[in-house]
């Protein structure tokens, strides 16, 4: 199969159009990340998701759609406080997930009794939406455990020929993918950390619970996508924390011994100290919004240029440097966790 790269035209959105509503998946921009498309009512279409990327069947599928359409047709019921949380953050980065039960695809939320959905604001990802005019499962377009696609080119990257159609959007200008917020008890609980904070979701609605399992101690998850090891280069990985940046250079100088193509990933501040020591170095940048934005591009910038990846974490802990951390973390595990089932 030929995997074209379209920009989003008339056009193309009729292509894509047709592939969804014959059962098949079309890659698409949003602005966290690359999501792969299909209908969420079909379940050989949300098969196929599964196949296409090789993700755990256990593992549920995000829902979207634009922003004029009627929740209720998917959802049994919108508490008051995520209707606030509606109209505080979407069209934007927050995914909400609600109590529903047998209006799409079984296989979208893998048996669970609720639908996680999401409201992007890219503009291409809403025309396409609006094209279709279906909610569409779109979990991120890479194949499972590999580092998230920001770009038209990551996607193909990791699915050419087994794709028809990547919607060409840009660069996704978030970067990480979406906060996921339960909305199914009495107040919200963040499943997975990401651009909209549990301090922006305070201060709409008062109380903000979040549930981030310790991957060491092998909590059960509730989002079960979050236990698994994710977002990772195919390099080796080596995380070390702000405050051991001279075991970071220590370590650097091991590497270098034994391989070639050492580098180091990190934060401006620290790009002379390693520069110094004779490294390459990938400069994960200055602020928030910056190293959210470029983190994945570097990791797969790492897989192509070195063996070993040496990362040190940001300072910054809070905002959205939670989600960052959550990802790098990740990036960096070791070996998979085990998970228990929910
Ligand atoms: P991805 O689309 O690959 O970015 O991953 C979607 C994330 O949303 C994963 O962490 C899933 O576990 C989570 N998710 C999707 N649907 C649900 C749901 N119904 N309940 C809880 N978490 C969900
Ligand atoms: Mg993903």
């Amino acid at each position: 199969m030929e995997t074209k790269i379209k920009a989003i035209t008339s056009n193309s959105l009729d292509e894509a159009k047709n592939i969804i509503v014959n059962g098949g998946v079309v890659a698409i921009p949003t602005e966290t990340v690359y999501g792969l498309g299909g209908n969420a009512f079909d379940d050989d279409a949300v098969k196929r998701i599964f196949e296409v990327k090789g993700r755990p069947n256990d593992n549920p599928l995000i829902a979207h759609v634009h922003t004029d359409y009627d929740l209720l047709k998917i959802v049994d019921y919108i508490p008051p406080y995520a209707e606030k949380l509606r109209k505080a953050f979407l069209p934007g980065p927050l995914t909400l997930v609600y109590p529903s039960k047998g209006k799409v695809s079984p296989f979208v939320s893998c048996g669970l009794d609720t639908l996680a959905v999401r409201v992007p604001s890219h503009e291409g990802a809403q025309a396409f939406l609006r094209a279709v005019g279906i909610p569409i499962v779109a979990p991120s377009a890479n194949l499972s455990r590999h580092v998230s696609p920001t770009s038209a080119k990551h996607v193909f990257d990791d699915f050419e020929g087994k794709i028809p159609l990547i919607l060409d959007g840009g660069n996704c200008e978030g970067g990480i993918e979406s906060t996921v917020c339960d909305c199914t008890g009495e107040y919200p609980v963040i499943l997975r950390p990401g651009l909209i904070t549990k301090e922006m979701i305070e201060k709409v609605v008062g109380r903000c619970g979040e549930h981030l399992p310790d991957l060491k101690k092998g909590e059960k998850a509730k989002s079960p996508g979050m236990m698994y090891k994710h977002y990772s280069p195919r390099c080796k990985t080596l995380l070390f924390s702000a405050e051991n940046v001279e075991n970071a250079i220590l370590r650097y100088h091991a590497e270098s011994q034994e391989n070639q193509g050492v580098a180091v990933l990190c934060e401006e501040k620290w790009i002379s100290v390693f520069e110094k020591a004779g490294a390459k170095c990938l400069n994960l940048g200055k602020n928030q919004a910056e190293m959210a934005m470029r983190l994945y591009g570097l990791l797969r910038e790492a897989e192509t240029v070195c063996k070993v990846l040496i990362v040190v974490e940001p300072t910054e802990k809070s905002g959205i440097m939670v989600g960052v951390l959550n990802r790098l973390q990740k990036a960096c595990a070791s070996e998979d966790i085990p998970h228990e089932k929910i």
